[in-house]
């Protein structure tokens, strides 16, 4: 539940003897509290009328610890001294904006057919205590359901960068780098403009190009093999593993031809391939290894951590993936000095010295503004991991409990750690009916991947065929993602395996 405390319900609730349930139930976190930016001030003024400003204080620092701030725009103000009320229409603007489930004051009267819910602080009360309302939908993800957490961090770590007028490169991005270096157990790591852009630099920093062979999964995002193929090299495919969707290392000997220079094993829906056959085979043969570990940052193999196993690691920050950014952003890590240094000059178009170009590089940065929010955002991602690991235990416990198990196949962790950037169920048969029947019910779903990239039209070239690798086509017309994101509630997860057993059963 997620409410804004207005400003007259702020007064009154300081103003009061003893502690206010109100603010009491946001300090546990029991209920998400925001404050209008432009209340604080307000606020300050009108308790310094009735006390000592030493007590006003900390006073208002409580309420910062314990709610987080809405930011305003000038905009905002400009649109609300347009209407009747200026006060009320900022906190009703706020709320739509915000998405926020309603507000909290001691006048509801004032906000009588303004089309949000305001409640008094008893309402709030009975409200809490009469559970939480019935489940009637359920995004794939909800980005703004974080903000209460992450917001006012990541507003103060862009402004930074606002106010500094420096966007490019910079401090910021190296903080980040250091970051996920030391986050992912590798020596160094770049930032780049995005995980695509992170595997075709690696790529390139391999020295990988015309003529060479790169061998892969074709059940994967079409960027890795898309990378592969704009070096000019030519993807290779091996077939997967059935129970973790990753490269199948008995098959991969056989791929390896005298053209061969590098493998990319890809980390799908957050768990990491079988990594120690593949390092044997690649380290035997010369070959290097990059791993695609755009859904995998924390997952780990056997004490190893995602990206710090191959010669190179390649992440991707894209909104959806575990960590994301407010935008496009990706890295590359490595325990290498020299391709560390190769990857810093690739980034910018092959120079170290300004306008002097020693190789053909292009314009990988990572975005400033970028790195600023997943800087804020990174500290809470054990957290987020740990929930995503919770919420993948409990549908299976759900599946189990509703004895589907015989209708549907669920997800298994063969490598601690998992991380669940998805959780995928499979389903024989019916899984694009299922698909349909519960977006009836208000449950996004989505297929990973529907089509293999042995058979997209872009690789006609390639000559592969229907049939030549039946573990991932089989995979492609059963595989079901479900809702997993962290903030997804027992509730949410109930509905859904009740939707997904109706159908079945
Ligand atoms: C997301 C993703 C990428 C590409 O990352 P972008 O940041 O979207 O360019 C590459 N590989 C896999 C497996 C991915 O999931």
């Amino acid at each position: 539940m997620q409410y804004l405390l207005t400003t007259d319900f702020l007064i009154s609730a300081l103003n009061a003897e003893g502690t206010d349930t109100v603010l009491d139930l946001c300090h546990k976190k029991e209920i998400k509290g925001w404050l209008l930016a432009s209340s604080i001030p307000l606020l300050y003024a009108q308790l310094c009328k009735t006390r000592q400003e030493t007590a006003v204080r900390p006073a208002i620092q409580r309420l910062l610890a314990d709610l987080a701030v809405l930011p305003q725009t000038k905009n905002d103000f400009e649109k609300s001294l347009d209407t009747e009320d200026f006060s009320v229409s900022l906190a009703v603007s706020a709320v739509r904006a915000f998405k926020l489930d309603g507000l909290v004051t001691v006048k509801t009267e004032i906000y009588n057919n303004m089309n949000v819910q305001a409640l008094n602080p008893v309402e709030v009360v009975e409200l809490l205590r009469a559970g939480r309302k019935k489940t009637e939908s359920v995004a794939l993800l909800d980005i703004p359901t974080t903000y209460h957490e992450i917001l006012n961090d990541v507003e103060h770590e862009m402004y930074e960068v606002i106010r500094s007028g420096h966007f490019i490169l910079g401090p910021q991005v190296t903080a980040l780098e250091e970051k996920i270096a030391s986050y992912t157990q590798s020596k160094y790591a770049v930032g780049v403009s995005s995980g695509t852009d992170a595997l075709l630099i690696a790529l390139m920093a391999a020295g990988i190009g015309p003529g060479d062979e790169v061998i892969t999964t074709p059940f994967t995002f079409y960027a890795t093999v898309g990378s592969i193929a704009r070096t000019g090299a030519r993807p290779v495919f091996v077939d997967i593993d059935p129970v973790t969707y990753n490269m199948n290392p008995e098959h991969l000997a056989s791929k390896i031809t005298a053209k061969t220079r590098a493998i990319i094993p890809i980390h799908l829906y957050g768990q990491c391939a079988d990594m120690d056959p593949i390092l044997e085979i690649a380290n035997k043969r010369g070959l290097v290894v990059i791993e695609d570990a755009a859904q995998a940052i924390g997952s780990a193999y056997k004490n190893r951590k995602a990206g710090a196993m191959g010669h190179y690691g390649c992440f991707s920050f894209f909104p959806t993936k575990n960590l994301g950014g407010f935008g496009d952003a990706g890295m590359v890590t490595t325990s290498s000095e020299e391709c560390f240094e190769q990857l810093k000059i690739l980034r910018v178009h092959g120079s170290k010295v300004k306008y002097y170009h020693s190789v053909v590089g292009g314009n990988f940065r990572l975005d400033t503004l970028q790195a600023a929010t997943i800087s804020a955002k990174l500290k809470y991602l054990e957290l987020w991991t740990q929930k995503r690991r919770e919420n993948a235990h409990r549908y299976s416990q759900l599946f189990e409990s509703h004895d589907l198990m015989g209708f549907i196949g669920i997800p298994r962790e063969m490598f601690h750690r998992h991380v669940y950037n998805q959780y995928v169920i499979r389903v024989k048969g019916k899984r694009d009916d299922l698909k349909k029947y519960l977006l009836g019910k208000k449950i996004a779903t989505e297929i990973y991947y529907p089509l293999p990239l042995h058979l997209q039209e872009c690789f006609v070239s390639l000559g592969y065929r229907r049939g030549d690798f039946p573990e991932t086509e089989v995979a492609a017309g059963e595989a079901l993602a479900l809702p997993v994101y962290p903030e997804l509630a027992p509730e949410q997860q109930e509905y859904v395996v009740h939707s997904i057993r109706e159908f079945l059963k």
